[in-house]
């Protein structure tokens, strides 16, 4: 049976066509279920009784239920939510200032086998849908009672984003619609590890805020902590970022997690300032969360200081960022359903 979720706005005004029914009702469908999030089509009061029946008939508009709530002592909240075949994904809601900022998952797992990543450990079990990548937003809002929608959207959650990429675009064109939850590009923000061919394509494709994660400036440490590299190595991966259709005035962010003796060396730093030369970066250091069963440690308050210095002192925009939800495991690299630790 279609969720109807999975439709971008013209997709389901083909599918209405098929229907036999005009354009407007599935604008109606859409607006119905992404901005007043009725899972129930007999609720839709502003759809006739027969077309209401005819479209639960043919199809559901269901949301992923919510199985597990964790909040961390800072606020952050991880939900697990089982999907319609009982799968578990997870969800992290992050706050800031005055804001919200929302991680959603793409995939059931992951295959891209990062060494420092427990969603890697669960190996890849499924691509998400284009509805059930979209509607973590609208599940988070309703569970966490938000009033309004969280500001910023990270695709940063379990998976490898652009290994789904065809179903990433769809959600993303869901996500911006503006009878539906109407996010502006600006707002999102794509992470990936580097799949060179997919994140060409995507730049062509759509305008959304664009992280990396890098993770290390030499490809032989890279290659060590990310098999990816072995695939799109430094030099390919820096020239598609160089060639990326960046919108003006904006950056691609470098996500770079510190850990001790690995990569934390004040060489490494000079390696990262020469292979971002001419890139609009952002750089985050994010000091590694140390966690059970990952052989690697937090590096030294000193030798993060000293990392950032030497960026800093180059020019480039280089924060350092406490990973949140630490004691719920909602931190970077730490969603793995079936390892939430209890609060
Ligand atoms: S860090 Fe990201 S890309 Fe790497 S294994 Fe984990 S989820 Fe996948």
């Amino acid at each position: 049976m279609t969720n109807y979720r999975d439709l971008t706005r013209s997709e389901l005004e083909s599918l209405a066509e098929g229907f036999d029914l005009p354009p407007y009702r599935a604008r109606q469908l859409f607006h119905a279920i992404w901005k007043r999030d009725f899972e129930d089509i007999f609720r839709i009061t502003s759809l006739p009784k027969d077309l209401r029946e005819i479209l639960s008939s043919r199809g559901t508009a269901h949301l992923p239920d919510v199985v597990r709530e964790l909040k961390s002592s800072d606020g952050t909240i991880k939900l697990v939510l089982a999907l319609a075949d009982g799968l578990h994904i997870e969800t992290v809601l992050i706050p800031e200032r005055d804001h919200m900022t929302i991680c959603v998952s793409t995939q059931v797992g992951c295959a891209m086998g990062c060494a420092f990543c427990h969603t890697a450990r669960m190996g890849f079990k499924r691509n998400l849908s284009p509805g059930e990548i979209a509607s973590q937003t609208l599940v988070a809002m309703k569970y966490a009672r938000l009033e309004e929608k969280p500001r910023n959207i990270v695709f940063m959650g379990m998976g490898e984003p652009l290994a789904n990429l065809e179903n990433l675009i769809a959600a993303i064109k869901i996500l911006t619609d503006r009878i539906g939850l109407d996010y502006s590009p600006r707002r999102i923000t794509v992470s990936t590890c580097g799949l060179v061919p997919e994140l060409l394509r995507m730049g062509a494709e759509i305008e959304v805020g664009l992280a990396v994660s890098l993770h290390a400036a030499d490809n032989d440490t890279r290659g060590r902590l990310m098999p990816v590299n072995r695939r799109y190595p430094l030099q390919e991966l820096i020239g598609a970022l160089r060639a990326y259709p960046l919108a003006p005035r904006r950056r691609i962010t470098f996500e770079y997690l510190l850990l001790a003796e690995v990569n934390d060396r004040p060489e490494d730093a000079r390696r990262l300032i020469r292979l971002l030369r001419g890139i609009p970066s952002k750089i985050n250091l994010i000091p590694f969360n140390p966690s059970d069963g990952i052989p690697y440690e937090e590096p030294q308050a000193e030798r993060i200081l000293a990392f950032q210095k030497i960026l800093t002192e180059a020019h480039y925009t280089a924060i350092i960022r406490k990973s949140k939800g630490r004691d719920i495991a909602a931190a970077c690299g730490q969603l793995f359903q079936g390892r939430q630790t209890a609060v």
